[in-house]
This record gives structure tokens, C-alpha cells and sequence, in this order.
């Protein structure tokens, strides 16, 4: 099929193109039809433009044409833009050819924002539902967040990697692996990138990959899923501070480049205030007094939970990390503080009492490596491709591991991760 190439965004139709010949194309946003004027609202990525048919202006066939158009039929029209002050954002194109590219049959929901349907139906639908506004202002935005830490990275000189999603053994010993038959053996998918981009320290130094993680949680939550992406850093000749800076940095890059996005915010009714640097950093320990002021107790050494993390949020009210955690609720590569080893180099970030990021400095030598593993009941046998690369000069390294989906559920103040992820992958969810 011959169709007309679209030649502008229906955003760069502007009265200053008065007089222009254009091809825009897109969906059926509106059909106004009052009689001798017609009028087609066309939507696209990055916005709507109207279409004026006027009995006299337009031949008579386009004008039965549009009678027959329905909501989001697909369309391209060749046409002479008019500035006009009349019509919506000043200006209209005056069709002289219009191709209905496909008809449509029916959309299983609203995206005319007239019925708000509720998650679950616009996750079932989805590929429909992300045809809204707000959808397609989230998933701008997600990629501008994206290219903003991965840029961020460049700065720093980090370089771009990618590990295998297909492994043999677990990451960390649990339990939280899917299965996958790999050939004759049993592989899984990987929950983390960390041996990995722990041993690419050696060679590359300073590495970072932005990719899928799994993990067989029955967790079912608004901020977890068991697939996610996950942006993971790792980097030699650092410890924990050198890399909390660096993740502080591009956190507030992140929220600056978003709160400048002014158009995208509106359509999601909300502004973005950027944190200021340096992050409030409060020990694991403080922590634990400061919730037991406000009457929640945990129990020394037990992990903090969620409503903890909330209370903390809101007692701090900005970006904020935990730091120096108990040795033993961290992993086994995580290096214990020197002078007490019950606590570790390690950092949780908190924004708005959801944890985003998780890291530390790692351990770089393969007896304490081993013996940490011991301690936790791990056998080194089953890590031999990970400790043998222990052996051939790892430098000292810090890391960390970021979730992108809960960075943007914050970012964008949505309430449900799903709300972020283009086709959410849960305990329930695995269609479409
Ligand atoms: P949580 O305690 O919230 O379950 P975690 O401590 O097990 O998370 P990490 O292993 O530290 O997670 O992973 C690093 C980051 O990846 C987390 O800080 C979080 O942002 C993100 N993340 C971890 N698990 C999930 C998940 N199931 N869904 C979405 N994001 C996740
Ligand atoms: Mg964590």
C-alpha cells in the first residue's frame, strides 16, 4: 500500500507554517460535525491537531469521508496549514487529501479520559491504554530518564555493559529464582547482575548496565514485580561514599531534566521539586532510634520495615540514605566496617519511604569472600567460576543496584509501580 509520508509532528504545526503544505498522521481523536464545517481533532505522539472541512473550502468527497470516520480510525492527511484564531492552539490544516490508513473496530476502554477504568482493566488492555495522554506523557518521560542516567554514567566514565539474564547458579544463594530449562540442564533467570559486574571491575573498571532483572517473589505489593529493570553500577578503586555521590548525582539530574518537562507534568497535574545535595545520610543505627521515638519498634539487626521506612521519609522529608547496615542483613559480598564488623559499608536510598537503591563496598578478597559465604551458610564449591577471578587481581569496588520502575513510580508520584511499566509482569500477571 502507497501511503502519504507524514512530514510533521502534529506539535510543530504552528501558525508560522501558514500557507504550508504538510502531512500529518495519526488517530481519530474527535469528529465535530456541525452540518456545512467539519472538523477531525488528529492525535499523534506528541500532541492534536484540527482539521477543518468546509463545504465550498474542501471537495465534497472528503467531506462524506469524514462521515464516516470513527474514533482512533487511522488517518493521514495532506493539507495546507491556516493560521486561524479560532481554532485550537491558532491554527488548522485544510485538507486537500485524506488516506484512512486502517479502520478501527472497537477499543476495549476509554482513552478519551471522559470513564477512568481501573488498573487491572487497563493492564488486560493495555496496548489500547497507552494510547491515553497520561500514558504517553509516563513513558516520555521514562525515556528521558533513562538516556539522563545513562548519560550521567558517560560523565563519570563508566562504560555500558551487558551480562548474561541466563545463569547456572544464584546470585546470592536464595531461594527467589525462576527456573528455566536450558537444554539437557536446569538454568535460571538472573535477579541481579552482581558476580558479573563485580569481576568486569577487573578489566573495565567502572561498569554499568541498564537491563531486566527477575525474581520468583510471591511478594504482591504496589512496588514490586517479578521482573524489573534495573540499573546496576559498579565501579573499582571506589568505596560506598564515592558511589552514593555519583548515585546522588544523577538522582538529582534525574528529577532537574523531569522537572523542566513542564508540558508532560501538566498532563499528569503534578510538578517536580529536585532535591538538594548532599543527601541527608543517617546510620542504620539512628535509624532505629529515631523509630523508636515515633513508636515503632524494630528489633536491632532486623531489616526496616516498610512503614519504618514511611515514618523515616517523613520525618526527613528528602532523598535520603541508610548507611552502614548490620553486617548480616546485607549480602555476603558486602564489606564489613573495619572497626566494628557487626556493621557493614552499605546504603539503602529512600525517597518518599520507598528504598530505590541498594549498595556498598564489595569485598575484593577471596578468603574474607569465602568465609563470609561460610558464615551464611553458602557453599564457595558452588561459586568457583566467581572466586577463581578473585585470584587474578580484583581491585578494590563499590557498587550499587537501582530499580528503575521504583525511581519513576516516585519521579512521577504514581501510586502502583504497574502505572510505570509498559506490560507489568507479576504473581498474577503474565498476559498480556
Ligand atoms: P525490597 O527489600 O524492596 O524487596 P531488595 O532489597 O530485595 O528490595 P535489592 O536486591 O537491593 O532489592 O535490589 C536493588 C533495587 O532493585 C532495589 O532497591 C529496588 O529499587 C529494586 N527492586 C528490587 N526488587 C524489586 C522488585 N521485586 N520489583 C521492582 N523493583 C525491585
Ligand atoms: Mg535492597
Amino acid at each position: 500500500m502507497k501511503f502519504l509520508k507524514k512530514t510533521h509532528w502534529t506539535s510543530e504545526i504552528r501558525p508560522e507554517l501558514d500557507g504550508k503544505e504538510v502531512v500529518v498522521a495519526g488517530w481519530v481523536w474527535e469528529v465535530r460535525d456541525i452540518g456545512k464545517i467539519k472538523f477531525v481533532v488528529l492525535r499523534d505522539r506528541e500532541g492534536l491537531v484540527q482539521i477543518t472541512f468546509k463545504r465550498g473550502e474542501v471537495p465534497e468527497s472528503l467531506l462524506n469521508l469524514v462521515k464516516t470516520l470513527r474514533k482512533e480510525d487511522v488517518i493521514a492527511v495532506r493539507g495546507v496549514v491556516r493560521a486561524s484564531k479560532i481554532a485550537r492552539a491558532g491554527v488548522e490544516i485544510i485538507p486537500v487529501e485524506v488516506q484512512v490508513l486502517n479502520r478501527v473496530k472497537q477499543l476495549p476502554l476509554d482513552i478519551w479520559g471522559e470513564v477512568e477504568s481501573e488498573l487491572g482493566t487497563r493492564l488486560r488492555y493495555r496496548a489500547a491504554d497507552l494510547k491515553r495522554p497520561e500514558n504517553i506523557a509516563i513513558f516520555k518521560i521514562s525515556s528521558t530518564v533513562t538516556k539522563v542516567i545513562r548519560d550521567t554514567f558517560y560523565d563519570y566514565n563508566f562504560v555500558e555493559v551487558f551480562t548474561p539474564k541466563i545463569i547456572a547458579t544464584c546470585t546470592e544463594g536464595g531461594a527467589e529464582l525462576f527456573a528455566v530449562q536450558y537444554f539437557e540442564r536446569t538454568a535460571y533467570l538472573a535477579q541481579s547482575p552482581q558476580l558479573y559486574k563485580e569481576q568486569l571491575t577487573a578489566s573495565l573498571e567502572r561498569v554499568f548496565e541498564i537491563g531486566p532483572a527477575f525474581r520468583a517473589e510471591r511478594h504482591n505489593t504496589t512496588y514490586h514485580l517479578n521482573e524489573f529493570v534495573s540499573v546496576d553500577a559498579e565501579a573499582a578503586f571506589m568505596d560506598y561514599n564515592d558511589i552514593m555521590s555519583i548515585l546522588e548525582d544523577i538522582i538529582v539530574r534525574v528529577y532537574e531534566t523531569t522537572s523542566r518537562l513542564t508540558e508532560l507534568l501538566n498532563v499528569l497535574k503534578i510538578s517536580i521539586t529536585v532535591p538538594r545535595r548532599p543527601f541527608k545520610r543517617i546510620t542504620y543505627d539512628e535509624a532505629i532510634d529515631l523509630l523508636r521515638k515515633n513508636n515503632i519498634d524494630v528489633r536491632q539487626g532486623e531489616d526496616i520495615p516498610q512503614t519504618g521506612l514511611e515514618v523515616l521519609s517523613e520525618e526527613i522529608g528528602e532523598p535520603f540514605f541508610i548507611v552502614d547496615w548490620p553486617t548480616d542483613i546485607r549480602p555476603f559480598y558486602t564489606m564489613p566496617k573495619e572497626e566494628d564488623p557487626s556493621r557493614s559499608e552499605s546504603f539503602d536510598l529512600i525517597i518518599d519511604g520507598i528504598e530505590i537503591a541498594s549498595g556498598s563496598t564489595r569485598i575484593h578478597v577471596r578468603e574474607k569472600l569465602e568465609e563470609e559465604m561460610r558464615r551464611r551458610g553458602l557453599n564457595p564449591e558452588n561459586f568457583k567460576f566467581h572466586l577463581e577471578v578473585f585470584d587474578w587481581g580484583m581491585p578494590p569496588h563499590a557498587g550499587f543496584g537501582l530499580g528503575l520502575y521504583r525511581l519513576l513510580m516516585v519521579l512521577l508520584k504514581r501510586r502502583n509501580i504497574r502505572e510505570v511499566v509498559l506490560y507489568p509482569r507479576d504473581r498474577f500477571r503474565l498476559e498480556p
